[in-house]
């Protein structure tokens, strides 16, 4: 049976992005910081989750290793027609204990693991 699965990424702010394990690794964050700009920060942190053996929501609910919520999202309600619209994305805390990754100047990565106790 083939690996099935997805990464997780989290850059410098702690923004998510989610891609195809065969995705290639994605350097910058292009999560919105506001209506008009991306982030733009750096990719510092990587984990698979592994769907080999089926996935949905309720494992990611019950899921201990779920991430951990720094400053949520924010939006902006338009009183006139009551429209919400995302101006910031989620920030989550890194958690380095789960290894991350470091892409340097060039677009190397260098990815490593933390000892576990
Ligand atoms: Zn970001």
């Amino acid at each position: 049976m083939s690996y099935e699965g997805f990464e997780e990424y989290l850059c410098e702010e702690g923004h998510l992005t989610t891609c195809d394990t065969m995705s290639d690794i994605p350097l910058l964050c292009e999560a919105g910081v506001n209506i008009a700009s991306i982030c733009g920060k750096r990719i510092v942190w990587n984990r698979s989750i592994d769907t080999t053996n089926g996935y949905d929501e309720d494992d990611m609910n019950m899921n201990k290793d779920k991430l951990e919520v720094a400053v949520g999202a924010i939006y902006q309600t338009y009183s006139s027609c009551n429209h919400m619209e995302l101006v910031s994305d989620i920030r989550y805390k890194i958690p380095r204990e789960q290894g991350y990754l470091i892409p340097d100047e060039e677009g190397n990565v260098y990815q490593f693991q933390e000892n576990k106790s």
